[in-house]
């Protein structure tokens, strides 16, 4: 027995572990200066109506340009964010660009866009106000709160922190709306569809991936569509990658559409190519 935790504990420090446990401590250390080096930037995704095929919507998506590593993934350096904290400024930063980038669009392309951002619970849980909320910088900038959609994971939904209800019910107060991510994929406990007044659900891109008209995927996105809507949730499917996917989310009335069938997410002037598109079936 003794033995046999030895190796494990040896396995521990073998080659591969080493190498990806250094990796991670280099990203946490480059991560403090990346953003004062104009390493990070933000790339917008279309999110696509799918009864007109009009682009109404955008998810801001961060990126990060490490000068040797190359373009890290941010589901490689977010969580890393999140455990050294520095998803606090840096989700204030993200949330600014688009703030700015979604003033621009409304007053130049689209009247009613929408920027959707993601929020991690660990900037739900921050008590620390070093920066004006949310609302409060969207009413500086002459913005309604609807030009804003937080997207939040269930994580966040499991905490029963009295704080991070009285944020969420701030948004709600100036319009924001909220988006619940992911959705599928977590606990989906449907008790935090009733506990939380959620504007739209994101189905997990697992079930849009091999969703073929016999597949039991699609029983269960025609499953949430109707659920959702009953509930007077709109459904925004991720990971349309196919004509096929596309047609078949459209005819089960999802309202809307985001994935590489699309587009992938793009600098802001390569979106604003977009605008005037319509992403109709002969795409
Ligand atoms: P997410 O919020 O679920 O974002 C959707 C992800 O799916 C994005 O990955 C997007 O590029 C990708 N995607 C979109 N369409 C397709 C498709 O058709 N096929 C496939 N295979 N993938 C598609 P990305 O940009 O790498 O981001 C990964 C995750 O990192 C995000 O998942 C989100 O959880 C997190 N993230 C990204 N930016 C931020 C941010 O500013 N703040 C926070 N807290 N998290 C962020
Ligand atoms: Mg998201
Ligand atoms: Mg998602
Ligand atoms: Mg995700």
């Amino acid at each position: 027995y003794a033995k046999a935790q030895g190796r494990n504990r040896y396995s521990f420090f073998d080659p591969m572990m080493q190498a990806a446990a250094q990796r991670r401590q280099h990203l946490a250390n480059d991560l403090h200066s990346a953003l004062a080096e104009q390493q990070l930037r933000v790339v917008y995704q279309p999110i696509v109506q799918l009864a007109t095929g009009r682009v109404v919507k955008a998810e801001a998506l961060v990126r990060w340009q490490h000068p040797q590593l190359g373009l890290v993934s941010p589901s490689e350096f977010i969580p890393i964010a999140e455990e050294t904290g520095l998803i606090i400024t840096i989700g204030e930063w993200v949330f600014l660009q688009a703030v700015r980038q979604v003033k621009h669009w409304r007053e130049n392309y689209c009247r009613d866009f929408q920027i959707s951002v993601n929020k991690s619970p660990i900037q739900f849980q921050d008590k620390n106000l070093h920066y004006p909320a949310w609302p409060e910088q969207l009413k500086k900038l002459g913005l309604p709160g609807q030009s804003i959609v937080v997207e939040i994971t269930e994580g966040l939904l499991l905490e029963t922190d009295r704080f991070i209800d009285d944020k969420f019910m701030a948004f709600r107060d100036a319009g924001l709306q909220v988006a619940l991510d992911d959705f599928g994929t977590g606990y989906s406990s449907l008790a935090y569809l009733k506990k939380f007044d959620i504007d739209y659900l994101k189905i997990d891109q697992s079930f849009v991936r091999n969703l073929t008209a016999q597949s039991d995927d699609k029983v269960l996105c025609e499953a949430i569509i109707v659920m959702a809507h009953k509930l007077g949730i709109k459904v925004i499917a991720e990971g349309v990658e196919t004509e096929g996917q596309c047609g078949l989310l459209a005819a089960m009335g999802c309202d809307y559409g985001q994935g590489y069938w699309f587009s992938k997410p793009v600098a802001p002037e390569v979106f604003e190519g977009l605008f005037g598109r319509a992403f109709l079936g002969d795409r």
